[in-house]
């Protein structure tokens, strides 16, 4: 039989799964012989049985018998015991702190008889009997009954208007008394029935509550939008009360172990004399500074500043802290690793390394991949204190500002004009695709980080604020707490933090960023940030299996890569060096009736190709760079059907026909593919179009052997894009090989050819498509496509919300790799890959190659590096070496 709840005794902090962060932590302060008023929490497991079920498992009711028996012996006192009682928290407490739950109950126990055992206990303290009890009922109506809060609020606002006072604290007993009649009113008439007396009743009602809540809406969209399993349920704390409210020798407070957003040792905190629980985070009077607290009472203070540093040597970490002094007795209450900004991560963890608290290896299990993507984002210089209009789901990073429009077409028509918007809307959907493209950012009042707003915006790279609540959005204005701001003002929004500011907010470049680039303003280089994350960095680099290079198109972006750490380039795609001036020598490729004229035209774009790659090769001197052959259909480089076919008819009904206009809109007739994503592109073109390939392979070969006689270190991968067959690899591969050869001849450069993994075919047939390939690179867009049968561009605008809101995906398949399908096609070729050619080389090259979540699982699966656009090459890093010390790890255990 399971067992359904532990004494504080008898748990740990590894059992947050089972007891929850809370339970399992006071577990911990417990066991660490640090005083913890008696308690004991029942699991998750009770909680998920509860909520499968409907009632509670068998031999719960028993189980909490037993403990409540063993805490009232422990306490020499009865639950609610009318001479002398023993009072509870009932407190939840998932693994994951989650913000919309049931938080916390106290002083369960109380009723109309035990009030009076509670204000003997306390010396004839009725006031402080009376005011516990009138909290009970304000909490457990509010959150085990549903009572609204505000009722409660209004009817002690009123006691204290009554008195003419200004403070909870002015009010004594028989006001308190009175207001209890009250708040017993308010409860009878929102739940039909009268405050509960029977104090066992009450705590099993707290209980259920707290396991209901777990369902409760705002904690579902939390789960949603932070990726927490649905499943896990939350734990119960039961604790002995402690009164921080019984006089001028009592209080309660909150404490951080070392700076917050630092690292740096102190003391931080906030005390509140004479209260109780949540008064101090409530803000209902004004906090000491937590270091005033050893003029109030030195005793306590020392005591827990010595409590302090055991919870930083056993935890290794910051620790922030609950407590509460019951006259001149201190009381632990509740510790946990503390939060941090993504910029604190990094500071702490180089603060704990400096004081020999921690080593590198842990250091790195400290930050992550994602904190750093934050802090390489530009941000919003607050210095000006902008008046901030609300807070939403920050949904896609970036700091963005500019007009307010409400409709995408508006968008579309001011960014025409050049003007700078930001595209507000109550939601979005595919309609609203082109105003998202057009606008700088995106600013939502409904729908959270999986929404369509956001999953599109992740997807373009747009900043996006969503689910900003308080917002009233109207025909050309939206107002917030008062304020309207109309069509044409000016917003800033920060996708990071969610937060919304009126007028144009300035931006400040990220110093991470700098120090990337290696033009770190002097004034920054011993900036403590700066400083721990060169020395995590240096770390990741020196731990990782994988290499990270980048996805580069230009020298220019070839050297910025290099910067920012680049160990080669593992996709130069070719299709943008058709582009521009070219786009006219391609057309007269494609249009080409005879060889001649084919023959022309690539020999007129052969040394331009050779100049755009020996750039690219002298900026990646001694690193590979894979070169990918063209692979988009050529009709996209020609004009649009519709845009020619309709120039044509109107040059035709004037009388001024062209014959080059209308030879282009039969060729661009005769290219129209319905599903080009699935036609004419990739290898295929190169066995269809005669010399194509041939141009690239000998502009690739020239390239590099111009940079071997100029003493460098050309290291060209030709990867030919599309493969599904070895066949078609082996004819392309014949030619490639001849043409290298005659380029090469003694010049020692060593060309290799491999192919790109992204069609299923190819992932099946690696073992065969190894045997005429050197590397391979998986195409995880592609592959990702053609596993699930999805076009990105229609299905992410689509349907992808509804998707992700029916838990088909916990997050796209095209922003974190899918590891079960498209990750076991990635297995699948590495295995067959590397039976056939032992030491093939194999990368990523898909946008998963700078996703934290995928890197690991590249690692996982043995790959040599992944590569990934420029900006992502720091956080790939970062992650590889993440990756690296958690494997190592676990085959230590
Ligand atoms: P949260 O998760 O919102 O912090 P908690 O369960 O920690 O909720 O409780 C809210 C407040 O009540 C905290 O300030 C906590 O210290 C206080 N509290 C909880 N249990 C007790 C108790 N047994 N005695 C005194 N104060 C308590
Ligand atoms: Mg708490
Ligand atoms: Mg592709």
């Amino acid at each position: 039989m399971s067992k359904f709840v532990y004494d504080f005794a008898e748990g740990n902090r590894d059992m947050k799964d089972l007891l929850g962060g809370k339970g399992a932590n006071l577990a911990e302060m417990t066991n660490l012989g640090l005083p913890v008023p008696g308690g004991f929490t029942i699991t998750t497991e009770a909680c998920q049985r509860y909520l499968a079920e409907g009632h509670h498992a068998d031999g719960l009711a028993a189980e909490i018998d037993a403990h409540l028996a063993a805490l009232e012996t422990t306490m020499g006192r009865t639950l609610g015991d009318p001479a002398d009682p023993l009072l509870v928290s009932v407190r939840s407490g998932a693994k994951f702190s989650m913000p919309g739950m049931m938080e916390t109950v106290l002083n369960v126990g109380l009723n109309d008889e035990s009030v009076d055992g509670l204000s003997r206990q306390a010396g004839g303290n009725d006031r402080f009997a009376w005011d516990s009890y009138r909290r009970l009922i304000q909490m457990f109506g509010k959150t085990v009954c549903d009572v609204p809060g505000e009722e409660f609020e209004e009817a002690l606002h009123s006691a204290k208007v009554g008195k003419g006072v200004k403070d909870d604290v002015q009010l004594d007993a028989d006001d308190l008394r009175a207001l209890v009649t009250a708040y017993k009113k308010v409860f009878a008439k929102h739940t039909g029935h009268d405050f509960p007396q029977d104090p066992r009743e009450q705590l099993d009602l707290a209980i259920e509550a707290v396991f209901r809540s777990w369902n409760a809406d705002r904690a579902v969209l939390y789960r949603r939008q932070e990726r927490i399993p649905a499943d896990l349920g939350t734990a119960v704390n039961v604790v002995a009360m402690v009164f921080g409210n019984l006089g001028p020798d009592s209080g309660t407070g909150v404490a951080f172990t070392r700076d917050p957003s630092t690292g740096e040792t102190g003391v931080y905190g906030d005390y509140l004399q004479n209260a109780q629980g949540e008064d101090v985070v409530a803000g209902i009077r004004n906090t000491l500074a937590l270091a005033d607290l050893e003029k109030i009472d030195k005793k306590s203070y020392d005591e827990l500043l010595g409590i302090m540093s055991t919870l930083e040597a056993h935890y290794h970490d910051l620790c922030d802290i609950e407590f509460t002094i019951e006259r001149g007795k201190l009381w632990m209450l509740q510790t946990r690793v503390g939060k941090r900004t993504a910029a604190a991560a990094f500071t702490i963890a180089a603060q704990l390394i400096d004081e020999g608290m921690i080593d590198l290896d842990e250091a790195l299990t400290r930050v992550s991949g994602a904190q750093l993507a934050q802090l390489m984002f530009p941000r919003f210089d607050l210095a000006g204190d902008p008046v901030s209009l609300t807070r939403g789901v920050g949904a896609s990073p970036g700091a963005a500002y500019g007009e307010v429009v409400f409709s995408a077409a508006d968008a579309v028509a001011a960014a025409a004009e050049g003007r700078q918007v930001i595209l507000v809307r109550r939601e979005t959907n595919p309609d609203d695709l082109s105003g998202m493209i057009a606008a700088q950012g995106i600013l939502t009042s409904r729908g959270g980080k999986t929404s369509h707003a956001a999953v599109v915006a992740r997807g373009m790279g747009k900043t996006c604020v969503c689910g900003a609540d308080a917002i009233e959005i109207g025909r050309d204005q939206f107002s917030v707490g008062g304020q309207v701001v109309h069509e044409g003002d000016v917003i800033s929004i920060d996708g990071t933090t969610g937060r919304v500011y009126l007028g144009e907010v300035p931006v400040r470049p990220s110093e991470v960023v700098q120090y990337f680039e290696g033009d770190l303003d002097p004034a920054l280089a011993n900036e403590p940030l700066v400083a721990a994350v060169h020395l995590l960095m240096t770390h990741a680099d020196g731990a990782a299996a994988l290499k990270v290079r980048t996805n580069a198109d230009t020298g220019p972006d070839a050297a910025r890569a290099r910067r920012f750490g680049a160990q080669g380039i593992g996709l130069c795609r070719t299709e943008h060096m058709f582009l521009g001036d070219r786009r006219e020598l391609v057309e007269r490729l494609i249009l080409a009736r005879t060889e001649a004229e084919r023959n022309d035209a690539l020999g007129a774009l052969q040394p331009l190709q050779r100049a755009d790659f020996l750039d690219i090769f002298r900026e990646m001197n001694g690193l590979p760079v894979t070169v990918r052959l063209i692979d988009p259909p050529l009709h996209e480089f020609l004009p649009s059907l519709e845009d020619l076919a309709v120039q044509v008819a109107v040059a035709k009904a004037r009388g001024e026909q062209s014959e080059r206009d209308e030879r282009m809109l039969a060729a661009v007739r005769r290219m129209h593919e319905s599903n080009p994503m699935l036609g004419l592109r990739g290898v295929r073109l190169g066995l269809v179009i005669p010399g194509l390939f041939a141009m690239q392979v000998r502009a690739i070969a020239e390239a590099a052997v111009a940079l071997a006689a100029e003493g460098g270190r050309p290291r060209p991968e030709i990867m030919v894009p599309l493969v599904g067959a070895v066949q078609e690899l082996e004819t392309v591969r014949a030619e490639a090989e001849k043409i290298i050869a005659e380029v090469v001849g003694d010049s020692g450069v060593k060309v290799l050819i491999g192919t790109m993994i992204e069609v299923p075919r190819a992932a099946l047939t690696a073992g065969q498509i190894a045997e005429a390939a050197e590397f391979f690179s998986f195409g995880t867009n592609d592959l990702t496509q053609m596993a699930w049968g999805f076009s990105r561009d229609d299905v992410e605008g689509a349907f992808f919300w509804r998707y992700l809101e029916l838990g088909i995906f916990g997050i796209s398949p095209f922003e974190s790799i899918d590891r079960d399908g498209v990750g076991r096609l990635v297995r699948i070729a590495t295995a067959e890959g590397r039976k056939a050619r032992p030491g093939l080389k194999l990368g990523v090259c898909g946008e998963h190659g700078g996703d934290p979540e995928s890197v690991h699982f590249f690692h996982e699966v043995g790959l040599d590096y992944v590569s990934c656009s420029p900006f992502r090459v720091p956080i790939a890093r970062l992650e590889a070496g993440r990756a690296a010390i958690s494997s190592a790890g676990s085959d230590h255990r």
